[in-house]
């Protein structure tokens, strides 16, 4: 497994932020001199190391797209009152909600019901377009964790599911980003306050990321650094502000963030 992400000198250092390998002893950066996602091997090597704890950690990706895929755990779409899909059911998210590693969640209409949804997310290494399902896994280049904050009262009474799902701040991503790792069968949890909320094993997922990406490449080119959020087990709810969220899958390192109402 590879960890990668984006960096930025912490404290009174001021810098500008870069992409980065985390070394395998967890504590060293190693700076790309581009993307990782576009090819980490070539830019590794003439890098700059920088020991984590003097970095603050930045949102991992900058995609182009970042597309979600809903009602791809049974239970969680029982919950939400549907069956289960027998295609994939997708859309997209605006970028410009994704939140870094800490930060804050912000409730523009404190008043609605906005949920948590802890998603297992590809992050796309190739351009695929037309893509078998067979050949799909060559096209990703890892994995990440996100959370697909929803708000309720506006997702229910609108068709489209993009503006519930795309307010700033509305898409927690990282901290950081894996390759070389085996998703199929990792326990995805979300703690509310320290209290468990979710359960579930991306093992239970309808459509697995292969079929996902083969679905969407049908339809759209995927491109380097691409993200699709790929679903959420049961167990969602309602969050408030002054909440803290901890989202786990797996070995990736904990997505922490917190909530407060926006300012009017
Ligand atoms: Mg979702």
């Amino acid at each position: 497994m590879r960890t990668f992400g984006n960096f930025r000198p912490g404290g009174h250092l001021e810098g500008a932020s870069f992409y980065g390998e985390l070394l395998p002893d967890g504590q060293t950066v190693r700076a790309l001199q581009h993307p990782f996602w576009i090819d980490p091997d070539t830019a590794a090597a003439s890098g700059t190391d920088h020991p984590l704890s003097a970095l603050e950690v930045g949102v991992p990706l900058a995609p182009s797209k970042l597309l979600a895929v809903g009602r791809n755990y049974a239970a969680h779409a029982r919950e939400r009152g549907h069956e289960a899909p027998t295609t994939p059911m997708t859309w997209l998210k605006g970028p410009s909600s994704l939140l870094a590693h800490g930060g804050v969640i912000e409730l523009p209409h404190p008043e609605h019901k906005v949920d948590f949804e802890t998603e297992l997310c590809v992050v796309i290494g190739r351009t695929a377009k037309s893509v078998p399902a067979a050949e799909a896994d060559r096209y990703i280049f890892g994995y990440t964790l996100g959370l697909d904050m929803s708000d309720r009262v506006i997702q229910d009474s609108e068709k489209q599911f993009y503006r519930a799902k795309s307010f700033d701040t509305f898409t927690p991503l990282g901290p950081f980003v894996y390759s070389d790792v085996d998703s199929s069968d990792l326990p995805v949890t979300l703690h509310q306050n320290g209290e468990e909320r979710q359960n579930g094993r991306t093992s239970e997922m309808i459509f697995k990321p292969r079929d996902i990406v083969a679905f969407l490449s049908q339809s759209t080119t995927l491109l380097p650094g691409d993200v699709i959020m790929t679903g959420t087990p049961a167990g969602v709810g309602p969050v408030k502000e002054g909440d803290r969220l901890e989202a786990r899958i797996g070995p990736f390192a904990p997505l922490v963030v917190s909530v407060r109402n926006a300012a009017r």
